[in-house]
């Protein structure tokens, strides 16, 4: 039996695996980055879990935004616009990677976002849990529009630079 621990990103109960080096900015326990790890890692090997790709690292991405700074701040506000544009705008996973290295010009600096008090109904660990294909997609993106939803104070801001792309 391992003990489980409270991410402090998406405040998930995970396994507590204190031993594995956190990610260098992003905001999660090591638990939860293992979860994430291993969802990507089906995302990855198995093309029917492929197209819930983008969400899947948007949503996480926004769900642990770390401490402030430039990086973080960055990481924030560039995974926003992607469920912006995936949930309000009809964005297809395949163009995202393209306008999100748009929108990440070389040195532009974004505005610290204050992350939202709830960070709504749904973590990786309902996702990591599904366990055919269509329950993976269903679940992704009820936990995908649970975080834009979080986001919910700082849409107006988001939605200005979507607006940038067109
Ligand atoms: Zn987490």
């Amino acid at each position: 039996m391992s003990a489980a621990v409270t991410c402090p990103g998406c405040r998930a109960s995970v396994p507590d695996v204190a031993e594995m080096r956190e990610h260098p900015y992003v905001g999660s326990a090591p638990g939860c980055w293992l979860l994430y790890s291993e969802v990507l890692a089906r995302e990855y090997g198995d093309l029917r879990y492929t197209p819930a790709h983008q969400l899947t690292v948007d949503a996480y991405a926004v769900l642990h935004p770390g401490v402030p700074e430039r990086r973080t701040a960055q990481s924030v506000a560039i995974h926003l616009v992607g469920l912006c544009l995936s949930l309000e705008r009809g964005r297809g996973p395949g163009e995202l990677p393209r306008l999100r290295q748009r929108l990440a010009a070389p040195k532009r600096i974004f505005p610290w976002l204050e992350p939202p008090a709830s960070v709504g109904e749904l973590t990786i660990t309902q996702v990591h849990a599904a366990e055919t294909p269509e329950a993976d997609r269903t679940l992704v993106d009820r936990w995908a529009r649970s975080a834009w939803e979080a986001w919910s104070a700082h849409h107006e801001q988001v939605r200005t630079w979507a607006d940038e792309l067109g």
